[in-house]
């Protein structure tokens, strides 16, 4: 028997001195004989533990095995049968905690790079397969249609499915580019913004119609939906509205929420201010609240933007922080700062009512609370300044409540998400079906795409009756 490799093919990156200073991708992925390399270290274990570990069941050694055997395109096919979004799955996903971390070699040593590979079959696609040489399903017409509101994964996933089942299906988006929170959220150096619009445009190809600049709640209500034309509504509107701190001096200028900041330099592209007319205040000392994706990204944006500090400030250790582990690594290779066991009091001003300073407490950790984290507790007296300014406040998101306002029926929960069966995305509400953060809160891209599937199959089981 072949000796096991425990060591996976590194992936090439920009370096840390020059990518602080540019929006250009960080990770600059595999070449064919990198990717032939890392796939041979599969073992092709009958258990296949793998394709349980992920969300909207990849057939992963299938895959990895058309890479090995340089049958890319037999890859191409196993992965988009299952995934409308690869290019973005293998570069966002947290593999770590989800496919990989069910593979047998992880038992060992490291296990396959599932995601990198991933990513390498969808960009050897985009660069290799002309459009027309994909075969598009071609379904039976069934007559009915569903409306999806919101074009983030799960909205894209959902409608990609219905479609292909035969389905007609509109996707109304309220913002002027579809991709929820992979286009104004997640920043290019982590997710070009290309990538996402192949992978979108792709949705599109399979004969999805994408509506922008539409507000589902002002614009039209999902009752007014569901009487004129639609036998049935998936709500896929993510988790937009930023949590706050609520402390003394919050609304002090130079403060933003990370949903706000992010929109505008991603989004909106302010990193290309004046060529791109919205402007962003590029800080010198940054602090960042937070621990997790969200937080890691605002930070590393302020760098890019000029910043001549960063902290994430985050008031458990680093033990405890949800951000991908990927993600901490490349911050502090970045030189971002980490100020843990830190929490803010208040947030000092100029007489211009600029922010100038922080005071923060230090904190230590008690027991677990409910999320199973040790709780963060104030140690008393311990109060001390941080010179900061500008703050980027990352505590997390809750769904925008315009939705539930406006759908009689639809039942929510204290914290805003909308209750759906966990098994088939099914709402209180007659005809309505809701997934991804919307249900969950803010979770993550596979997750939010697992829930679409599954939405999807229950919707096609109620259309044909
Ligand atoms: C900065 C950042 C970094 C992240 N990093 C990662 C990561 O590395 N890995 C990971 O797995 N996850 C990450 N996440 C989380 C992940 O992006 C989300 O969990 C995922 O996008 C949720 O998908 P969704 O389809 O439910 O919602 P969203 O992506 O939020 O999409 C919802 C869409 O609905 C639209 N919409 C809202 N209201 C309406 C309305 N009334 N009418 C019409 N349209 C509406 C919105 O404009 C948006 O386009 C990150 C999130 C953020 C913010």
């Amino acid at each position: 028997m072949a000796k096991l490799n425990l060591n996976r093919v590194p992936m090439p990156k920009q370096d840390p001195k020059l990518r602080g200073r540019n929006f250009n991708e960080v990770a600059l992925g595999y070449s064919l004989e990198q990717a032939k390399e890392e796939a041979s270290r599969c073992i092709q274990c009958p258990n296949r533990n793998c394709v349980e570990g992920c969300p909207v069941g990849i057939d992963i050694s299938a895959f990895i095995k058309a890479i090995r055997e340089d049958n890319i395109p037999e890859a191409v096919r196993v992965l988009k049968s299952k995934n409308s979004l690869p290019g973005i799955c293998g570069r966002v996903c947290p593999q770590e905690t989800q496919c990989e971390a069910a593979c047998s070699l992880a038992k060992k040593g490291a296990p396959i790079a599932i995601g990198r590979l991933e990513r390498f079959v969808a960009d050897w696609e985009r660069a290799n397969m002309p459009k027309a040489s994909s075969p598009l399903p071609q379904p039976t017409p069934s007559g009915k249609q569903v409306a999806v509101i919101g074009s983030g994964p799960a909205g894209l996933t959902a409608a990609a499915d219905l479609v292909k089942l035969g389905h007609s299906v509109n996707i109304f988006e309220a913002l002027h580019v579809a991709g929820g929170v992979l286009m104004y959220g997640i920043p290019e150096f982590r997710l070009p913004k290309e990538i996402v619009q192949s992978e979108v445009d792709y949705v599109a190809s399979l004969g999805v119609k994408i509506e922008l600049d539409s507000v589902v709640g002002k614009l039209v209500t999902i009752d007014e939906l569901l009487n004129n034309g639609y036998q049935a509504v998936f709500l896929a509107t993510g988790a937009g509205l930023p949590m706050f701190l609520n402390i003394p001096g919050e609304n002090l200028n130079g403060i933003y929420s990370a949903n706000e900041f992010l929109t505008r330099v991603n989004l909106m592209k302010a990193y290309r201010f004046p060529e791109y007319d919205t402007p962003v205040k590029v800080g010198q000392r940054v602090a960042v609240i937070g621990g997790g994706n969200v937080a890691m990204d605002s930070a590393r944006c302020a760098l890019r933007l000029g910043a001549k500090e960063v902290y994430i400030v985050y008031r458990r250790s680093e033990a405890e922080m949800p951000a991908r582990r990927e993600e901490v690594e490349n911050a502090k290779e970045e030189d971002i700062q980490f100020k843990l066991l830190t929490n803010p009091k208040r947030f000092l001003g100029d007489e211009q009512n600029w922010v100038v300073g922080m005071e923060c407490y230090e904190m230590e950790l008690g027991e677990p609370d409910e999320s199973g984290r040790r709780r963060p507790v104030i140690k008393p007296g311990s109060e001390f300044v941080i010179d900061v300014d500008e703050v980027i406040v990352a505590l997390g998101t809750t769904p925008n409540p315009l939705i539930a306002a406006t759908t009689p029926g639809l039942e929510t929960t204290k914290r805003g998400t909308v209750v759906a069966d966990e098994a088939t995305g099914k709402t209180k509400k007659d005809k309505v079906w809701a997934g991804g953060d919307i249900v969950t809160g803010a979770a993550t891209v596979i997750s939010a795409m697992g829930a679409g599937k599954l939405a999807a199959a229950d919707i096609d089981k109620f259309l044909r009756g």
